[in-house]
Order: structure tokens, then C-alpha cells, then sequence
């Protein structure tokens, strides 16, 4: 691992620009592209630049960044035109919530009318 890469992992691939996305925002910390499997109109993925294997790990993220993690969720929904509409943001954690990439993302999710979850 080298500044927190591991390469096996798609989104730190994504994240380092060594797999492709289509990346709608990015900051030092943080980076939005689009789910390359959307389940509506707008479906975007927010991770952390650094690996962390998923929400229940956030201690190991710094805690100013975990501070601005979610501002930065917010601002992505809201530049994908979404304050008004409404959208869903989820973190699936573990086996359970079928978490299949085990680096931390948030799903973006909205651009119709969502179902209720459960
Ligand atoms: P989950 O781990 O279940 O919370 O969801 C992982 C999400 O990542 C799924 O919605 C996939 O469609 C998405 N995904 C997996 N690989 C890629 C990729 N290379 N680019 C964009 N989205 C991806
Ligand atoms: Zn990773």
C-alpha cells in the first residue's frame, strides 16, 4: 500500500486515475463519479480518497475529513440538481446490507420517485 492505494481495490483505482469513471466532482479528500450500474436517473457514488473498508471503519479516517464527508455528499446531490426533488443517500456496511466494494462510498440516489427502503 502506498498513500493509502491498494490496488486491488476498484475505487482507489478510480480514485488515483488507473480505472475509469465518470468523476462529476472532486476535492482533495473526496471524490463523486456515477454508479456504473444506476438503479435511477441519478445515482452517484462519494468515496474518500483514502481506503477505508467501509462506514464502520471511520475511525481510521482523520476526523476533520470525516467532518467534511457528508458536506461534501450534500454538495454533490445538490450540484446534480437534486435540493428541490429529494434524493437518498445509503452506506451499506458489511455482508447484510450486501456491501459488494469494500471501500467506504456513499450512493447518491434520486431523479424519481424512490421507494420506500426495506
Ligand atoms: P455496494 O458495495 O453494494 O454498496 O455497491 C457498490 C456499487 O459500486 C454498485 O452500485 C456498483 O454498481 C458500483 N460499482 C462497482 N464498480 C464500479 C465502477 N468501476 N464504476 C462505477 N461504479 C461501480
Ligand atoms: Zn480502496
Amino acid at each position: 500500500m502506498t498513500d493509502g492505494l491498494v490496488t486491488d481495490c476498484i475505487f482507489c483505482r478510480i480514485v488515483a486515475g488507473r480505472a475509469p469513471a465518470d468523476v462529476v466532482a472532486q476535492d482533495d479528500e473526496f471524490v463523486a463519479f456515477r454508479d456504473a450500474r444506476p438503479i435511477a436517473p441519478v445515482h452517484l457514488l462519494v468515496v474518500p480518497r483514502r481506503h477505508v473498508a467501509s462506514l464502520d471503519q471511520i475511525d481510521e479516517l482523520d476526523e476533520a475529513v470525516a467532518g467534511r464527508m457528508l458536506r461534501f455528499v450534500v454538495a454533490a446531490a445538490r450540484e446534480a440538481g437534486m435540493q428541490q426533488s429529494g434524493y437518498r443517500v445509503i452506506s451499506n456496511i458489511g455482508r447484510d446490507a450486501g456491501q459488494m466494494v469494500d471501500h467506504l462510498h456513499w450512493h447518491i440516489v434520486g431523479g424519481r420517485r424512490l421507494g420506500g427502503i426495506g
